[in-house]
Order: structure tokens, then C-alpha cells, then sequence
């Protein structure tokens, strides 16, 4: 698996580009002083992972194309195939654990893919999707081990260091990684003094802990937060990461559902869990931040009513 180069990121901009607006990023001076939100809440499939999707799908061959593409996701990779693939007309099979978040499963449905309900975890999907690739011929695409899906979601990273190129830190939530390894490589190009930050939940520690112990290791997966639900290390995402991520902390579940409704009370905006786990890890280490100008990368706004009242009520 080939590290994707800056003219493979200068591409994927064109692609994207081509069916995506930017994004914004806004100022959130309530979040904190020097605090900017960048929005892919905002996005079609309500999540930042509708770039990646569309492309790898752009990229494929029309022979891949024919033959159609299975996925394993929580939901909102699940999401941006579906879309990419119904934009393309490529068939779509879409594995998620059992008891799916209803929002994401019925996003995936109304989007025209065919959905699989199999396995308890992300891990077990992932074994599910594997096995009905093969039995299909259909080709498996990765949440992160895919060139293409990083090049991708770093067109996010593109606009972000256009907007603000002088940014200081830039926090990003991992569940693959493959976010995170994204602002990585735009930031070693484009804002080589900036630090990227990546956080995840101490419910599912195994990005972090793949990062900390310098290989993939497993972990128990045991978050609410879908997003940053995976149980062990993604190998591309984490050599970007090795060679260039500045530190990886860890929130806990209740910390992302606080921050989750500070974002809804202070910048007006509905987060996901994994789409507030920026300002968690921001607002556990306020002297860390001070003086900095810090951009919180709201990844997704796919709560689920359950999960909209629950942050709330942390409130
Ligand atoms: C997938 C996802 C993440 C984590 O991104 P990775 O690239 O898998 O690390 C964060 N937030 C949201 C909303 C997501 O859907």
C-alpha cells in the first residue's frame, strides 16, 4: 500500500471538488479563545468521510465498477460509499454491526445499497464483508487501508490550511485513522510548524495504543461513540501517523457527550460523539491551548435521537 503523495492529494481536489463545495471553518470564540470549528458536519451524508468515498469510487476501473464494492462501517463510510457508488452506478453492499444507529442504517437504504446486518463489532463486520466480498466478486473496500480514501479526506486538510494557513494545532478524532493520517500529510506540505493532535475514546483505545507502542495492536472496543469504534490499528493510517502525528491523547466516553452539548450550547452545532471528541480533548487541557489558535475538526452530525437527548441531558 502506497503512502499517498501531495499530487495524488492535488487530484482527489479536483474530483471532490467537482461535487463538494468547501466547507467552513468559523470562528467559535465561546468554545475558547483562538478556538475555529472546521464544519463537515455540514456535509451530504453529514459526515467528512463522503470525500473519501467518492474518490476512490471516481478512481475505480470499469470492470471494478461493474462488479460493485462491499464495505464494513458503523455508518458513515457506510454512508459515503453508498453515495459515491449511486453517483457512479456502482453496486453497493454495506456490512454494519447488529442494532446499527437507525439514522445511519436508514441513510445507507434510501441511498439505493443493500445492507447486511452481521457480527456484534466492527471487527466482526469486517470479517462478514471479507468473506461476501469473496463470495461475490466484489471488491472489499477498507475504512482506511485505502490510498484513495486518504487522499480524499485530505482535501478537507487542503481547505483548512487554505483558510487559516497560520493554525497552530489542529485536533482530529480517529477510529481508523484515516482522518488523521490526512491532516498529517496535507500539514507536513503545507503547515509544517502547525501540530496535529489526534484523540480517541479510552472505550476503544487501539488506534492510540498502536501509535504509542509503534505497531498494530488489538483492543477492546467498547464505545458508544461510533465513530471512533474500531478494535485494532489501521496499517497505512498509522505509518503516516508514526512518521508525523504530534501527540494522540485520550477522552473518555462522558467527556465526548459533555462536549457534544457544548457544541450544541456554545457554537450552535449538532455534533456526533466523534464529531465533539476535538473539543473534549481541548477543553482537558486548557493551559495546553492557551494563546494558540486551534482548529477542532467537527467530523459528523449523525447522533441518533437517542444519542441527541443523552447529550442533552449531560448538559
Ligand atoms: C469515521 C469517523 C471518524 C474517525 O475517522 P477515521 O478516519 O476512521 O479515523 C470521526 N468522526 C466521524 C463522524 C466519523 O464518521
Amino acid at each position: 500500500m502506497r503512502i499517498p503523495t501531495f499530487p495524488d492529494l492535488l487530484r482527489a481536489r479536483r474530483t471532490v471538488r467537482a461535487h463538494l463545495p468547501p466547507t467552513p471553518l468559523r470562528p467559535a470564540p465561546a468554545l475558547g479563545p483562538g478556538v475555529f470549528v472546521k464544519h463537515e458536519n455540514v456535509q451530504p451524508t453529514g459526515a467528512f468521510k463522503v470525500r473519501g468515498g467518492l474518490n476512490l469510487m471516481a478512481g475505480l476501473d470499469t470492470e471494478a465498477r461493474r462488479r460493485g464494492v462491499v464495505g464494513y462501517s458503523t455508518g458513515n463510510h457506510a454512508q459515503s460509499l453508498a453515495h459515491a457508488a449511486a453517483l457512479f452506478d456502482v453496486p453497493c453492499a454495506i456490512v454494519m454491526p447488529i442494532a446499527p444507529n437507525p439514522l445511519k442504517a436508514a441513510a445507507v437504504r434510501a441511498l439505493g445499497a443493500e445492507l447486511v446486518e452481521a457480527g456484534g463489532t466492527f471487527d466482526q463486520a469486517r470479517e462478514h464483508a471479507v468473506e461476501l466480498a469473496r463470495e461475490r466478486g466484489m471488491r472489499l473496500v477498507s475504512a482506511a487501508d485505502e490510498p484513495e480514501i486518504i487522499a480524499g479526506v485530505a482535501t478537507a486538510y487542503l481547505e483548512l490550511f487554505e483558510q487559516r494557513p497560520d493554525l497552530d494545532v489542529v485536533i482530529v478524532p480517529v477510529g481508523s485513522g484515516s482522518g488523521a493520517a490526512a491532516a498529517c500529510l496535507v500539514a507536513a506540505a503545507l503547515a509544517p510548524d502547525c501540530e496535529v493532535i489526534a484523540v480517541q475514546t479510552s472505550a476503544s483505545p487501539a488506534a492510540h495504543d498502536s501509535w504509542r507502542a509503534g505497531e498494530l495492536v488489538a483492543r477492546p472496543n467498547r464505545t458508544a461513540v461510533e465513530g471512533l469504534a474500531t478494535g485494532s490499528g489501521f496499517a497505512l493510517p498509522q505509518r503516516v501517523l508514526r512518521a508525523r502525528l504530534n501527540d494522540f491523547r485520550l477522552v473518555d466516553d462522558a467527556a465526548i457527550r459533555h462536549a457534544q452539548w457544548v457544541m450544541l450550547r456554545d457554537a450552535q452545532t449538532l455534533a456526533e460523539g466523534a464529531g465533539a471528541a476535538p473539543l473534549a480533548a481541548y477543553l482537558a487541557e486548557p493551559e495546553r491551548f492557551a494563546g494558540r489558535s486551534v482548529a477542532l475538526v467537527c467530523t459528523g452530525a449523525n447522533a441518533s435521537e437517542a444519542e441527541i437527548r443523552a447529550a442533552v441531558g449531560a448538559g
